[in-house]
C-alpha cells in the first residue's frame, strides 16, 4: 500500500479494515503493509464461497436476471432464499416507485483515505433511505457489539455524506438468513449526534493512521501492539512474530530473571 502522504490515487479503505486497526494497529501493518497473509481454514473458505453465491444469487434476483443455475442442486441455498423473501416481502418484493440498487458501490474522500462502502440492497424513496446487509452467520444475541462496529458506523455515515437524506431519514438493517425457524433482522436507526460521533472517531482514527504510517516508513517504528490485558493475541497468526505466545511469556520472565542476576550488587 502507499503511504497517504504521496501524491494520488487516494487510499481505499474498508470497514473491514477501520475494524482491524481499531482491533490491533500491529495486525493492520502486518496483513496490509507487510502484506503477510493469514491462512484460511478450510470450514472458513467454505462458508465464505457460500456467502459470495448467497449473496451473487440476491444480487441476480433483485436485477430480475434468472437464477435457476446458481441454486441448482443445492436445495439449501433455494431453502434460505425463499426464507428471506418470506420473512422479508416488504423489502424484497420490487416497488417500482423507489431507487433499489444491489451490491451499490460508494466511496468518501476523507484525509487522504477513500472511504469505500458496498452496500447489499439500497433502497431509497422521497422520505427514507434504507441500507440492507445479508449475514450468512447466526444472529448474535447481544446488538451493541453490531452498533459499534465499523460496517454499521460507516455505511450510515458514508450515506449520509453522499445523499441529501438527513441522518434521521437513514436506516440500516442486517438481515440474518440462517436464524432458526426463519431469518430475523436487527435494524438500526441513525440520527445527527451518531453522525458527528462517528466523523469525530474516523478523524482521530485516520489521523492516528497517518501518524503510525509516517513512522513505519520514515524512521521504521512498528504499528503499535494491542495490549496483552485485551487477550486477542492466543488465537492471532501472528502471536509468534508479535512474542506474544505464552512461551514467549515464559522466556520474556526468563530474560528478566537473567538480566536481574547480572546486576551488580550495590555496595553498603
Ligand atoms: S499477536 Fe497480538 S499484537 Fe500481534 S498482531 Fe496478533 S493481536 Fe496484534
Amino acid at each position: 500500500m502507499k503511504s497517504p502522504e504521496d501524491a494520488s490515487p487516494l487510499i481505499p479503505l474498508s470497514q473491514g479494515q477501520l475494524n482491524l486497526l481499531e482491533t490491533c494497529p500491529r495486525k493492520f501493518q502486518h496483513i496490509y503493509l507487510d502484506q503477510l497473509g493469514t491462512p484460511v481454514s478450510y470450514e472458513q473458505q467454505e462458508r465464505l464461497t457460500w456467502g459470495s453465491r448467497f449473496h451473487l444469487l440476491m444480487q441476480q434476483r433483485e436485477l430480475g436476471l434468472p437464477v435457476r443455475s446458481l441454486v441448482e442442486g443445492d436445495a439449501l441455498l433455494q431453502r434460505w432464499v425463499k426464507a428471506l423473501v418470506d420473512a422479508a416481502p416488504e423489502i424484497l418484493t420490487p416497488d417500482f416507485t423507489a431507487f433499489r440498487s444491489a451490491e451499490h458501490c460508494r466511496t468518501l474522500h476523507c484525509q487522504g483515505y477513500l472511504l469505500s462502502v458496498v452496500y447489499d440492497l439500497l433502497i431509497e424513496d422521497e422520505r427514507s433511505a434504507q441500507i440492507l446487509d445479508w449475514k450468512t452467520y447466526p444472529k448474535p444475541k447481544n446488538r451493541k457489539w453490531l452498533a459499534k462496529d465499523w460496517q454499521t458506523r460507516l455505511y450510515l455515515y458514508v450515506l449520509g455524506e453522499t445523499s441529501n437524506y438527513l441522518p434521521e431519514q437513514i436506516s440500516m438493517s442486517y438481515w440474518f438468513v440462517k436464524s432458526e425457524p426463519r431469518p430475523q433482522s436487527f435494524k438500526f436507526v441513525y440520527d445527527e449526534l451518531q453522525h458527528q460521533k462517528t466523523a469525530e472517531d474516523l478523524t482521530k482514527l485516520l489521523t492516528q493512521l497517518t501518524r503510525w504510517w509516517q513512522d513505519y516508513q520514515e524512521k521504521g517504528i512498528s504499528f503499535p501492539q494491542v495490549l496483552v490485558s485485551a487477550e486477542r493475541c492466543s488465537d492471532c497468526s501472528f502471536a509468534i512474530r508479535c512474542q506474544r505466545t505464552p512461551e514467549s511469556a515464559v522466556s520474556s520472565d526468563q530474560d528478566l530473571l537473567l538480566n536481574l542476576g547480572d546486576v551488580q550488587e550495590v555496595p553498603l
